[in-house]
C-alpha cells in the first residue's frame, strides 16, 4: 500500500506558485485574492485562515472581507460587484456555508467568471462539463493533480464517486470523465452503495459520514481517495475506515494530509492563472 502524500505534494506547489508569483511581480503583477467570510462558522474561520496563510507564504496578496451573520444580501451583492470591479484583485472566493437567508446561487452567479478561483460559478462548471479551459473548482482539481504526481492512468478505469454535490462529486465526475474514466456517481438516495464501490478500480468518496467506506466494499488493490472531513472525538477523520481499507489498498490518501492540502495548493494555482488573464 502506497499513501498519496497530499501534504507532500502541495508543498511541492506552493514552491512553484512562490517562483510563478516571483515571475509575475516582475511584470508588475502582484496575484491578489480577496475572501467573503460570512457569520461565525467555526471550520468557516479554520479555512479562511489557512488560504489567507498559504497566500501569504507564496507572496499572494490576500484580503478577508469579513461580515456579521446578519449581513443582507444586497449588501453582500454589492461587495462583489465592487471586488469584481478592483484591477488588484484576480480571484474572489465566497467561504461557504452561507447563512440561510442569503441566497447561495444568486451569490455565486453574481462573482466574475473571470475571478471564480472556486470555480463555482455555473458558467465555469458549464466550461467544465464540456472540457473547455476554465477554473475548475479546487477539491476535484487537487485529486486530479495527486493522480498525475502518482501516474495513476484514469483511461478506462472505473471509478466510482461517492457523494455528488456541486463543489465536489460533481466537479470530479466531470473532470474523470474528461480523462476517460467510466464513472459511477452515488449519493444518499443510491440503493445498493456496495455493489458500486465493490467494482470500481479506484473510489473517490466526498461525503462527510466517518467510516461510510469500510474494508467489505472495496475489492483488493483499489485505489482510495478520501475526500471526507469529520471530528470524532476531537479527532480529524475522513469517511473512510482507514485501518482496514488501506490492508486492501493500492493506494490510499491519509485524513488530514491528503486532499486538504491538495486544496488549498489548487486555490493558489487557481489565482495564479486569474492574475495571468491579465497579461492577454
Ligand atoms: P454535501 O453535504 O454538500 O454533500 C454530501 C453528498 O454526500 C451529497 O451528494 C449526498 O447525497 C451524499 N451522501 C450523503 N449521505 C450519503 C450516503 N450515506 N451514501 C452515499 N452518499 C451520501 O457535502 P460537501 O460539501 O460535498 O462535502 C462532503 C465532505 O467533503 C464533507 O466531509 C466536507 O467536509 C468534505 N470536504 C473536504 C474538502 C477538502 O478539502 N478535503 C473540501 C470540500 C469538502
Amino acid at each position: 500500500m502506497k499513501i498519496l502524500d497530499g501534504k507532500k505534494l502541495s508543498q511541492k506547489i506552493k514552491e512553484e506558485v512562490k517562483k510563478e508569483v516571483e515571475e509575475l511581480k516582475k511584470k508588475g503583477i502582484t496575484p491578489g485574492l480577496a475572501v467573503i467570510l460570512v457569520g461565525n462558522d467555526p471550520a468557516s474561520h479554520t479555512y479562511v485562515s489557512m488560504k489567507n496563510k498559504a497566500c501569504k507564504e507564496t507572496g499572494i496578496y490576500s484580503v478577508v472581507h469579513e461580515f456579521p451573520e446578519s449581513i443582507s444580501e444586497k449588501e453582500l451583492l454589492s461587495t462583489i460587484d465592487m471586488i469584481n470591479e478592483n484591477p488588484n484583485i484576480h480571484g474572489l472566493l465566497i467561504q461557504l456555508p452561507l447563512p440561510k437567508h442569503i441566497d447561495t446561487t444568486k451569490i455565486l452567479e453574481r462573482v466574475s467568471p473571470n475571478k471564480d478561483v472556486d470555480g463555482f460559478h455555473p458558467y465555469n462548471m458549464g466550461r467544465l462539463v464540456e472540457g473547455l479551459d476554465t477554473f475548475a473548482p479546487c477539491t476535484p482539481l487537487g485529486v486530479m493533480e495527486l493522480f498525475k504526481e502518482y501516474n495513476i492512468d484514469l483511461k478506462g478505469k472505473d471509478v466510482c464517486v461517492v457523494g455528488a454535490s456541486n463543489i465536489v462529486g460533481k466537479p470530479m465526475w466531470a473532470l474523470l470523465v474528461n480523462a476517460w474514466a467510466t464513472v459511477d456517481i452515488c449519493h444518499i438516495e443510491t440503493r445498493d452503495l456496495a455493489a458500486h464501490t465493490k467494482r470500481a478500480d479506484i473510489v473517490i468518496v466526498g461525503v462527510g459520514k466517518p467510516n461510510l467506506i469500510t474494508a467489505d466494499m472495496v475489492k483488493d488493490g483499489v485505489i482510495v481517495v478520501d475526500i471526507g472531513i469529520n471530528k470524532v472525538n476531537g479527532k480529524i477523520v475522513g469517511d473512510v475506515d482507514f485501518e482496514n481499507v488501506s490492508k486492501k489498498a493500492s493506494y490510499i490518501t491519509p485524513v488530514p494530509g491528503g486532499v486538504g492540502p491538495m486544496t488549498i495548493a489548487m486555490l493558489l494555482k487557481n489565482t495564479i492563472k486569474a492574475a495571468k488573464k491579465m497579461l492577454k
